[in-house]
């Protein structure tokens, strides 16, 4: 069943978003949820490679992000990098597209049950995670942390 994944997916989205704005950045809706004749536009317009996107199960959303000061989006591996950090390290299974190995997909965020991100080991117990992001633990000590540097 898909719904209990979406709604981690969700409360994560909610919590980076909190953090990235912590840090000052702007942060803006990209595509989030994609029916399937949208991705089979995508896919005949050569925009999607098949129809397993990620963002057809809800479990995946664009986001358009400005640094500081800035009124561009900014796409650029190397700054979206620094946030992508703070994305996989909220959850296991949080997958980047700037990590994608075929096209680089910076604004992509996305929960993948059956990916675990090199921010962790195969050892980590998945269920506990879920608990902490629903209870909201990290973000409340992540943001904490963000307090204490500035
Ligand atoms: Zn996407």
């Amino acid at each position: 069943m898909l719904q209990p994944k979406q709604n981690i997916f969700m409360a994560l989205i909610a919590q980076f978003i909190l953090i990235v704005q912590s840090k000052k950045w702007t942060v803006t809706a990209g595509e989030a949820y994609r029916p399937t004749f949208v991705e089979k536009i995508y896919v005949n317009r050569g925009l999607s490679k098949g129809m397993n996107s990620f963002h057809c199960k809800r479990l995946a959303m664009d986001l358009n992000f400005f640094e500081p000061e800035s009124e561009k989006p900014c796409y650029e591996k190397d700054k979206i990098k620094e946030l992508a950090e703070i994305w996989k390290s909220l959850h296991p299974n949080c997958v980047w597209g700037g990590d994608f190995k075929n096209i680089n997909d910076t604004d992509h965020f996305e929960f993948n049950p059956d990916v675990i991100n090199s921010k962790f080991d195969n050892s980590i117990d998945i269920s506990d995670w879920n608990k902490k992001v629903l209870a909201n633990e990290n973000i409340t000590k992540l943001i904490d942390a963000e307090k204490k540097e500035v």
